[in-house]
């Protein structure tokens, strides 16, 4: 490709809604234009990259058995009415809805269980067909709460999306060990840094659940990694040992106090004069169901955080937000900071396990500037149901192993495999013939790959002050070269024959042909991150360019003759990777 004619620009300022390096670097080296919150459009370098990514899934999804489909992006609602999931979906507002000319409802496929729940329940009736995992990649639309940092969180966005049928729980064992061990081969190859950690099952459901994910301090997902045993989780799901609290000794008299202003643990631990774990927090949180919103208070120890995720869980709710001010002054009847177990009616309580236990607690009294002293359960307030809704932490000891303290650390979530069971296949009466002659649900799991999210994530893990650093399976471009002086005909010469040359031995070549000053032309090189920069320049007066390897930056002189052999070897070693190997915790 020559630069006069690729339909590219780049641009010397950053976008003013960009927060993140891949963000910035991606829109300003021309790959990515916003259309609206969310919607890009992928410039031919972008697109070049997104296939290439596409084209390692799909050779190691080919590798593990899996079948390349292509499903329809608009689903009617009524298969995700039969699934038992259009309401939660709607609810949420995550699905892009529509109607059609004769008012029949349909959506934007923000994910295919449905879809390929129906077509392999009118195409499968034996067991002898079974294992198949089938995969596509495609466009899929989630209209997210909040679309940002550019290809990482989007609401049109590529995903390969991966469905196994089996005849049983053995069977999706096997199947979903393949597609694991695929993601690790498609994420190495792409040169990620990543880690394997158990996740949240969310709103897909279901059973066993792991999540890929790319170390970045800029990711969304907060984990916890054991340095021990190499437990790894999202805090959405992890558990940790609950350290041990003072204890509150036999049980007394439960008593007001004037605790004015005081809204806070930490104040009342100055302030009354007890540790945080002989308080009971009492937080408020909204939860929407698919007929009402409830309001749901959950007990925890005063030293410890609530994980909402757990608490959408253990309420089987659709959505979860804290209570705004206004709602804790409505059910306290108190100013927010004085909430309390104690005669809270109206609302849900649930209690997390690390209250079980505690006696002569403080809690909130549900009225201004008081709180109450010496509670304890059974007699004063019943302990409601008790779950594990806690949020682990970053120095609590591993549960898994006992021993190691947990690390915490930031991630972008890249693929994500689930063990569904029958859960769809179930609600959608999706059923096959078994060996003794009876019908059966399939065994389901699906394995899903955010295509555009890796190409965001890549970029975070390989850049520098200057620009894009991508890695040569990633690269839209292999080499570039730049002729420093195009009214030079040695220069022009020189640089058009390498272009040839490198192009015949199946090298990605650009030749940046553009008239002008080099100084720019360097500049957007580094922008735009190839991964090889030949410069044919003076030292052509001595027969050599220089080459330069961009995440090294280091030049060395090469007789020009033989600059595309080196180029070739160097570029043909990049594509097999030198791949960084995966920080796989397990
Ligand atoms: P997240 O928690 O980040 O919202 P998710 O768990 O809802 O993602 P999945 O349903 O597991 O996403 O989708 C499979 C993969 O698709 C994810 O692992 C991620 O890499 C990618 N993905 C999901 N949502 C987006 C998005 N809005 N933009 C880009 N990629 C996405
Ligand atoms: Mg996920």
């Amino acid at each position: 490709m020559r630069t006069s004619r690729l339909l590219n620009k780049t641009l010397f300022d950053d976008p003013s809604d960009a927060e993140t390096n891949s963000h910035r670097l991606l829109a300003r080296g021309g790959f990515i234009r916003k259309i609206a919150a969310g919607v890009y459009s992928y410039s031919p370098m972008m697109w070049r990259t997104l296939r290439k990514i596409s084209q390692i899934v799909r050779e190691e999804m080919d590798a593990a058995g899996g079948q390349e489909l292509m499903l329809p992006i608009i689903q009617p609602i009524e298969l995700w009415e039969e699934s038992g999931r259009a309401d939660a979906y709607l609810k949420a507002g995550i699905m892009f809805h529509l109607k059609d000319r004769r008012g029949g409802e349909m959506c934007l496929g923000p994910t295919h269980e449905e879809v390929i729940t129906d077509l392999v329940r009118n195409t499968i009736d034996s067991y002898k067909q079974l294992p198949v995992t089938a995969y596509q990649i495609q466009n899929k639309y989630r209209d997210e709460f909040r679309p940002r940092f550019g290809l990482m969180r989007g609401r049109e966005f590529i995903m390969k999306d991966a469905y196994s049928f089996d005849i049983d729980e053995l069977g999706l064992d096997a199947s979903y060990q393949a597609m694991r061990a695929a993601y690790v081969k498609i994420f190495a190859r792409c040169g990620l840094q990543f880690v394997i950690v158990e996740a949240d099952s969310g709103a897909i459901g279901g059973a066993a659940s792991e999540e890929f994910m790319v170390t970045a301090d800029t990711g969304e997902d907060a984990l916890l990694t054991c340095p021990a045993c190499g437990y790894g989780a999202n805090v959405e799901r992890a558990t940790s040992v609950l350290a041990a609290g003072e204890a509150g000794g036999e049980p007394r008299e439960m008593h007001l106090d004037e605790t004015p202003g005081i809204t806070s643990v930490e104040m009342l631990t100055s302030f009354c004069k007890r540790p945080a774990s002989r308080m009971v927090k009492t937080v408020l949180f909204e939860a929407t169901f698919a007929d009402e919103v409830k309001v749901v208070a959950v007990l925890i120890r005063g030293d410890q955080d609530v994980n909402d995720v757990k608490v959408l869980n253990a309420l089987g709710a659709l959505d979860i937000a804290v209570a705004g001010d206004e709602t804790v002054v409505r059910v306290t009847g108190a100013k927010p900071g004085f909430a309390g177990p104690v005669g809270l009616e109206g609302v849900t309580l649930l209690a997390d396990e690390s209250v079980q236990g505690m006696t002569n607690f403080l809690c909130g009294a549900n009225r201004t500037d008081h709180h109450l002293l010496d509670v304890n359960f059974g007699r004063d307030v019943d302990l409601p149901p008790v779950h594990d809704l806690r949020a682990g932490q970053p120095g609590d000891t591993c549960a898994r192993c006992g021993e190691g303290r947990l690390g915490g650390l930031r991630g972008i979530e890249v693929g994500h495999v689930f063990k569904l069971g029958t859960k769809y296949s179930e609600a959608m009466k999706a059923s096959f013939t078994t060996k003794d002659g009876k019908a059966a649900p399939f065994v389901m799991g699906c394995y899903g790959i955010g295509v555009s999210r890796i190409a965001a994530a890549s970029v975070e893990q390989n850049h520098d002050d200057k620009g894009i650093v991508w890695p040569v399976p990633l690269a839209p471009y292999e080499v570039v070269i730049v002729p420093m002086k195009m009214d030079d005909d040695t220069v022009v010469q020189a640089a058009e024959k390498l272009y040839v040359d490198l192009r015949k031995a199946g090298i990605e070549a650009v030749l940046d042909d553009r008239p002008g000053r080099p100084g720019p032309k360097l500049k957007d090189s580094e922008l735009v991150g190839y991964p090889f920069r030949v410069i044919c320049g003076r030292s052509l007066a001595e027969g050599n360019v220089e080459v330069e390897r961009r995440s090294e930056g280091e030049k060395q002189l090469l007789p020009l003759g033989d600059a595309a052999g080196w180029l070739t070897q160097a570029v043909q070693e990049g594509r097999a990777g030198m791949a960084t190997s995966p920080a796989a915790t397990r």
